[in-house]
């Protein structure tokens, strides 16, 4: 090597100021048109993303223009004897045969059905005419205990593999996975199996290499991403099957539908723009409605006991609760008013529980009060209506609850109680899940609107389009379009912004209800502000505007745990926290005139 060499620097100049001033000159020059560029690549990176997805979208787009429907496959005459014969099941429902002919012919396909609507089926039948053995990751081990003994009560080989499957059976699994003759034709795992066990996936190498891998049937897919709901890590291991074994088809199924998770999910998996099959969401038989929730716990007894011994009187439901103490409670007053009723909560051995559900089912009982524990595996066809008696927390939750009405396709009532106070019982649970909030405030928006079809409101969640006609009069707005009023909320949030600028220069805090009874003038003397007190606002009213400023982010909820439970505070959004009080508020509350709230007035 040679030494190092020495490079001249010029270390003597003539007029080093000027010459420094140009140096700099030019190097913020440089910098400036770094900026440019750095710019100019960060939107080119977002138009690449943009492009991907619309490349994915076009892919998926031609893929469904196929035929799926076909009955003209080389196994499709198999397919519906196993079905007739193993399934005792003489029709397909809509979109099942497709999902199950993609897959059949190694297409990849994420399949989006709401719940209830059949999907297992679509990876259960497949996996029974193959050669080999099919793989279904599901993330709980409950849910896969159910389909094992489901399928093995029609006589069909399944197993399963979690934590706590004994060593002699996991032996007999790993023997059966590399075994031509072996009877196992369904085998389900945790994704945690997958991606820490490297015996398992040796032996899933050995059993594709001899041809008997025949399929990746992945339940709850939306588990990948982490824009879903209940996001769980070792999904994304997920991904790294596609490239280990590029000929295996992939059968994703969820009831999750927003096309952002949907996105995300063939990224993670690596199956860009495959088959996306969606079912529609619409449940044309269920009549929506949304009342105010009366303000004392008695006269919430007597609203719910006028409904159950009117117009519901004779026929099944249920009220879904939030809290275990509240459907005793419940079920206790409505009981003392001679309603045929008992509570439902995963605090009940499971003897009384079955006993209940069965006496429930027999229609021994009119109505379970439950808590959402009660759901899973519910298959009772003529359940005539569904009350909530808190809001759920996300529209996703409200739609599986709700759901569980009117299966046998008859008319059937989805009735929400809404009230604020119910808003930060529910946001104080949810805000420490990722998605949580933004999943709680949709499901309020719904609750506060006050003249769209609530048909209209859901379709939009789920990705869907309907007309105004596909709702036919069946929810509350529909059927009788009420009066609103257009509110210019001004006014309203500079008041509400004076009374947390006080409090906030006596360093206090204010919950809603504090917030609210300030405003009505109420509670106690020193959170008022004198020329910030409504007089043309019911407190209702005045409750929901609260809420409607906090979904549009006027105002923001803050979090304070104590030692026994989480508060919900209100803040003003943004500026006012920073000090600058008054200067950053008026010109915010003038960006305000746009917000006008539709509120119902009778
Ligand atoms: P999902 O996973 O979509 O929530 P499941 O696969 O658990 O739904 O199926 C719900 C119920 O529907 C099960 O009891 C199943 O046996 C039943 N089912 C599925 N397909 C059909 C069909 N084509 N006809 C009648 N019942 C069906
Ligand atoms: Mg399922
Ligand atoms: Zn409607």
């Amino acid at each position: 090597m040679d030494d190092c060499q020495v490079i001249p620097i010029e270390d003597t100049y003539q007029d080093p100021e000027t010459e420094l001033k140009n140096v700099n000159k030019e190097i913020s020059n440089i910098t400036r048109e770094i900026q440019v560029l750095e710019g100019h690549k960060q939107q080119l990176i977002k138009k690449r993303e943009k492009l991907k997805d619309a490349i994915q979208q076009q892919s998926s787009a031609l893929l469904a223009q196929k035929d799926w429907e076909r009955q003209d496959f080389p196994w499709s005459s198999k397919l519906d004897e196993m079905r007739n014969s193993v399934f005792c099941i003489s029709e397909f429902r809509p979109y099942q045969l497709p999902a199950m002919n993609a897959t059949l012919s190694g297409t990849d396909c994420i399949l989006i059905m709401p719940t209830g609507g059949g999907k297992s089926l679509c990876y259960q039948l497949p996996a029974l005419i193959c050669k080999g053995i099919s793989l279904v990751v599901s993330p709980l081990v409950s849910l896969m205990e159910d389909q094992i003994m489901g399928l093995r009560a029609i006589g069909v080989d399944a197993r399963m593999l979690s934590a706590e499957t004994p060593k002699e059976e996991v032996n007999l699994v790993y023997t059966a996975m590399t075994d031509p003759k072996a009877p196992v034709k369904l085998l389900y795992v945790t994704p945690e199996r997958l991606a820490k066990s490297k015996r398992f996936m040796a032996k899933v190498q050995k059993m594709h290499q001899m041809g008997l891998f025949a399929r990746l049937a992945i339940d709850e897919v939306h588990c990948c991403s982490q824009w879903g709901h209940d996001f769980r890590p070792d999904y994304k291991f997920l991904g790294v099957m596609r490239k280990m074994f590029p000929d295996v088809p992939i059968l994703g199924l969820t009831a999750t539908a927003t096309s952002r998770i949907i996105t995300d999910v063939q990224k993670i998996l690596n199956i860009q723009g495959c088959l996306i099959l969606k079912a529609s969401f619409n449940r044309p038989n269920l009549f929506y409605e949304v009342r105010p929730k009366p303000p004392s716990p008695s006269e919430f007894i007597d609203e719910l006991e006028k409904l159950l011994k009117g117009e519901f009187k004779g026929y099944s439901g249920i009220i879904y609760a939030l809290s275990i103490k509240d459907t005793e409670e419940l079920a206790k007053e409505l009981r003392a008013r001679d309603v045929k009723v008992a509570p439902y909560h995963a605090m009940l051995e499971a003897e009384s529980r079955s006993k209940i559900h069965r006496k429930w089912v027999e229609n021994f009982y009119q109505v379970v009060v439950a808590t959402i524990a009660f759901g899973m595996g519910i298959d009772k066809p003529d359940v005539r209506f569904v009350i909530h008696h808190c809001i759920s927390k996300s529209m996703e939750n409200f739609y599986q609850e709700s759901g569980r009405a009117g299966r046998d396709n008859k008319p059937a009532k989805c009735l929400v109680f809404w009230r604020y106070a119910d808003f930060a019982r529910q946001s104080t649970m949810v805000f420490t899940e990722q998605t949580g909030l933004d999943n709680l405030y949709g499901l309020i928006s719904y609750c506060l609107d006050g003249n769209r079809c609530r048909r209209n409101i859901i379709a939009e969640h789920f990705d869907e389009r309907w007309d105004a006609s596909d709702c036919n009069g069946m929810c509350d707005h529909c059927r009788t379009p009420r009066e609103t009023k257009r509110l210019d909320l001004r006014v309203y949030s500079e008041q509400l912004l004076m009374i947390l600028t006080k409090a906030l220069s006596r360093d206090q805090r204010l919950t809603g209800q504090k917030l609210v009874d300030a405003w009505l003038g109420k509670g106690a003397k020193d959170a008022r502000v004198q020329e910030a007190i409504v007089k043309d606002l019911s407190r209702d009213r005045a409750e929901n505007i609260v809420a409607f400023l906090i979904l549009d982010g006027f105002l923001k909820e803050d979090f304070h745990f104590t030692p026994y439970s989480t508060i919900s505070y209100i803040v003003a959004e943004g500026p006012i926290r920073s000090g600058l009080i008054l200067a950053c508020a008026l010109p915010l509350i003038k960006t305000l005139i746009q917000v006008v709230v539709d509120l119902r007035w009778h």
